[in-house]
């Protein structure tokens, strides 16, 4: 926590939908202060808005800003408006600056599947239905990182490389996170790697295999990032924890995202070592539909119940969210993009409402 003893939450709404499903979240962490939950909010800029305002995607104020606070919550960025602008004051890079400034190492995405929608998953209902499996992804190393790495020609060919590298300090320390989350979870953690192939591998799961010694109620195992992606569209409600390096996190988190088909239902966490966080849901800002208050906002306000879990320490406030969302859905709230038909789809203002009049019942309980 910071200095007050009160947390304090940096709110980047951004672009496109941004403000408009960032607005709903806000409400439901107004409704926990109603309660007796004591939470600050300070509002900042980041992607588009931010530059437009400052020239900067990431000003110099929102990284002081957020350095203050306990945690982030950002909607999202980006539009085609900026499609001209320079790559490195592009809306996006404001994100990926923002992760490094805070050193956003572990990237936590669940995909969770509502028994309610699971006919909007690709896969069969049964094997969906209900699905609650959290990937735990390496963020700040691995190939996306290492050095060195190039394009050039020698001898008149062409050829690129990278470099796949971890430390066993890098390994730890997201090997410490995707164990504490599984604590407090299901207690069952698969690592990922391709230990049969690569050196970088082979360090991954030795490490891992200590880290373990320190979490003897969590029942550990470790499966090639291969059969890792055939188990995910197989069988998935076989995982509950998994934990992996950058590259074959972003793979596999992607799939297992769709598995569940709703993109609009899908939080995120991003965490530094003192578990400060930036949390978000895992779609973009989606322009086509901006503006038009049919925007889905769940993903958002379970990103909210993220956050009280991962960064404020208000597990019991984080179940009851994730409750009325819960009670929601089966109240047969539906926006557009999770109806069946598309037609008596509600708004994104009365989704929020909803999901607030659900979380007034259970705070009062
Ligand atoms: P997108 O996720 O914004 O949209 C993909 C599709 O899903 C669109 O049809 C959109 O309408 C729909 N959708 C997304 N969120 C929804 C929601 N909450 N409710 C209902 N429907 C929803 O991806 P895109 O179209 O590829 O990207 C649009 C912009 O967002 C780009 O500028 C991209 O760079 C940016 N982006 C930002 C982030 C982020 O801020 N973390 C992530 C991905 C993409």
């Amino acid at each position: 926590m910071t200095n007050s003893n009160i947390p304090k939450i940096l709110v980047l709404p951004g672009d496109g939908i941004g403000p408009e499903i960032v607005n709903e979240a806000v409400k439901v962490i107004g409704c926990l202060r109603e309660h007796g939950v004591t939470l600050e909010l300070q509002n900042g800029l980041i992607g588009g808005a931010a530059y437009d305002e400052t020239h900067s995607p990431l000003p110099a104020e929102t990284i002081a800003q957020a350095e203050a606070c306990d945690a982030v919550l950002l909607g999202a960025v980006g539009g085609p408006q900026y499609d001209g602008v320079e790559r490195h004051l592009r809306p996006e890079q404001g994100l990926l600056d923002i992760r490094a400034e805070l050193n956003l190492f572990a990237n936590l995405r669940p995909a969770l599947l509502y028994a309610q929608l699971a006919s909007a998953s690709s896969l069969k209902p049964e094997l969906v239905s209900d699905l609650d499996l959290l990937i735990v992804r390496e963020l700040t190393g691995g190939i996306y990182f290492g050095q060195p790495r190039a394009q050039e020609v020698q001898n008149n060919i062409r050829r690129a490389y990278n470099t796949m590298i971890y430390d066993e300090n890098e390994i730890r320390r997201i090997a410490h996170v995707a164990f504490a989350a599984a604590q407090k979870r299901d207690k069952r953690l698969c690592s990922v790697d391709k230990a049969n192939v690569l050196e970088v591998s082979l360090l991954w799961r030795e490490v891992v295999e200590e880290v373990h010694k320190e979490y003897s109620d969590v029942e550990l195992s470790h499966m090639y990032v291969d059969n890792a992606a055939m188990q995910l569209v197989r069988a998935p409600k076989q995982f509950d924890v998994m934990v992996t390096s950058n590259l074959f996190g972003d793979i596999l988190s992607d799939a297992a995202a769709m598995l569940t088909g709703s993109i609009g239902m899908l939080p995120s966490a991003s965490l530094n070592e003192n578990n400060k966080g930036m949390y978000e849901p895992i779609h973009g800002s989606a322009p086509d539909i901006a503006g038009k208050n049919i925007a889905n906002p769940l993903a958002t306000i379970l990103s909210v119940a993220m956050m009280l879990r991962y960064s404020l320490n208000h597990a019991v406030e984080a179940d009851k969210i994730e409750q009325a969302v819960v009670m929601t859905l089966q109240q047969g709230m539906r926006t557009q993009d999770i109806s069946d038909s598309g037609n008596n789809a509600v708004s994104t203002q009365e989704m929020g409402d909803a999901v607030v009049k659900n979380l007034q019942q259970l705070m009062s309980a």
